[in-house]
């Protein structure tokens, strides 16, 4: 057992959508690297769960005909399903609504009113319903949400404002101070291009009179908490909170794991309120791309979703997670289709692997009775035993950088030097039968 301790956290996700291959991909990560450490001996904590509040919820549940609290009931069961269906190892999952969060929540809030991080300012503005938030001129695209693409509202209102624009300084110093704070790179200097220009405040309230679905401001029960600003705090509220040994023990060790589509909130407004709230700041953030399929970008309004439950169980789990680590190279965008995945599986599954295993197993039930034999190593005992060595350096170099591809490369580059006819040894197919018949993924 080390002492080494790895808290990792997914986004929660929002329930206005099902399960799709964008949080599959996110999740499957999340449970690659928690099982990497809990193999390492590490002392890990893996948290997934669902964000609940908002716009977003309250209208496509007004659409739907039912409550919000039971639209949000259903998809987040959904949620849960398919990780359970993935065979996902998460330790916890969060739902915004359970009062454990709310507590936390309230407290935070409360305690930031109280510092005088938090005023009653008036704000107007266009104001996006999909996205639950204000544009500003620069980021408007002909008149439109850059994000949705739909017309934008004029809204002007009495808000709670959150001292944001305080922490820039100290936010670019930070980012500069720890080089891998972001990580890829890219994205920590697509952050720092952003901090270029003047950080605003940030409003974090909405009036009920305009929405009821939230978290009641501690001070103010007229207004509800800004979806974004009560789902970040979430990181948190599933450790109990400040005091709780859970989160003494985890918090200082926190790892998240996020698409680029919410790089902002995670890079910007989060590290300010852990400022603000006087707690420390995570160890790193890790920003993946996004799925293309036929050229788009992976989500749901795109229309072209591919259904990952649908395809794991097609192929198995095992092997639906090997394609989408080893495919998308960890930060940048990739092409998915399900030529590319069997062309994969049926390569390096079940040709390389495949014949591998059964060579082994062939070998050693035909010539050591069943048994691996221990004993003189020979030389190509060695090389294959130098090759090993390094694999597991190699793999384990890479997965510390979230490389996943170049992990399993590595593994692979090991299973080429075992694969390998050598003059003297055994032949390569020496069972009689072409294992690839057996194994081919179609
Ligand atoms: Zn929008």
């Amino acid at each position: 057992m080390s002492d080494r301790v790895f808290y990792l956290t997914t986004p929660i996700y929002y329930v206005n959508a099902e399960p799709h291959l964008g949080h599959a991909y996110t999740t499957i990560v999340a449970d690659a690297m928690a099982r990497w450490h809990r193999l390492a001996g590490d002392r890990v904590w893996f948290l997934t769960g669902t964000d609940e509040h908002g716009d977003n919820i309250a209208q496509t549940a007004a659409r739907a005909g039912v409550s919000p609290q039971a639209y949000a009931d259903r998809i987040s069961a959904a949620f849960r399903e398919t990780w359970r269906r993935l065979g996902i190892t998460n330790d916890d999952y969060i739902r915004t609504t359970e009062d454990r969060h709310k507590k936390v929540v309230q407290k935070i809030l409360q305690t930031l009113w109280e510092a005088g991080e938090i005023y009653l300012g008036t704000y107007g503005g266009q104001y996006c319903f999909g996205c639950e938030r204000f544009y500003t001129e620069k980021e408007i695209v002909d008149g439109k949400c850059p994000d949705h693409l739909s017309p934008l509202t004029y809204i002007e209102e009495e808000n709670y404002f959150f001292k944001m624009s305080k922490y820039q300084a100290w936010l670019i110093d930070e980012i500069q101070r720890r080089p891998d704070l972001i990580r890829p790179e890219r994205y920590r200097n697509e952050i720092l291009g952003f901090l270029r220009d003047p950080l605003q405040d940030l409003s974090i309230s909405r009036p009920r009179t305009r929405l009821e679905w939230g978290i009641p401001l501690p001070f103010d029960d007229k207004y509800v908490t800004y979806v974004w600003f009560d789902a970040l705090i979430n990181y948190v509220s599933a450790l109990g909170g400040p005091g709780d040994p859970r989160y003494e023990t985890f918090w200082p060790h926190v790892e998240h794991l996020i698409g680029k589509d919410i790089l902002k909130p995670h890079a910007v407004y989060w590290p300010c309120m852990l400022k603000a709230a006087g707690l420390p700041l995570y160890r790193h953030l890790n920003v993946h791309g996004y799925w293309r399929i036929g050229g788009g970008k992976m989500s749901k309004s795109v229309g072209n979703v591919v259904e990952a439950l649908a395809l794991a169980d097609k192929y198995g789990n095992d092997a639906f997670r090997y394609f989408i680590m080893r495919e998308m190279v960890f930060g940048l965008d990739a092409d998915f289709s399900e030529e590319a995945l069997v062309a994969r599986l049926n390569a390096d599954l079940a040709n390389d692997l495949g014949n591998l295993a059964s060579r082994a197993s062939t070998l050693i039930v035909n010539f050591a009775g069943g048994v691996v034999p221990a004993g003189a190593a020979s030389p190509e005992d060695r090389a294959v035993g130098a090759a090993f060595e390094r694999a597991v350096r190699d793999a384990g170099a890479a997965m510390d950088e979230l490389a996943f591809h170049r992990a399993l490369a590595a593994i692979w580059e090991f299973v080429a030097v075992v694969n390998r006819d050598r003059a003297g040894a055994v032949p390569a197919r020496c069972g009689g039968e072409d294992p690839r018949g057996a194994w081919a993924y179609r």
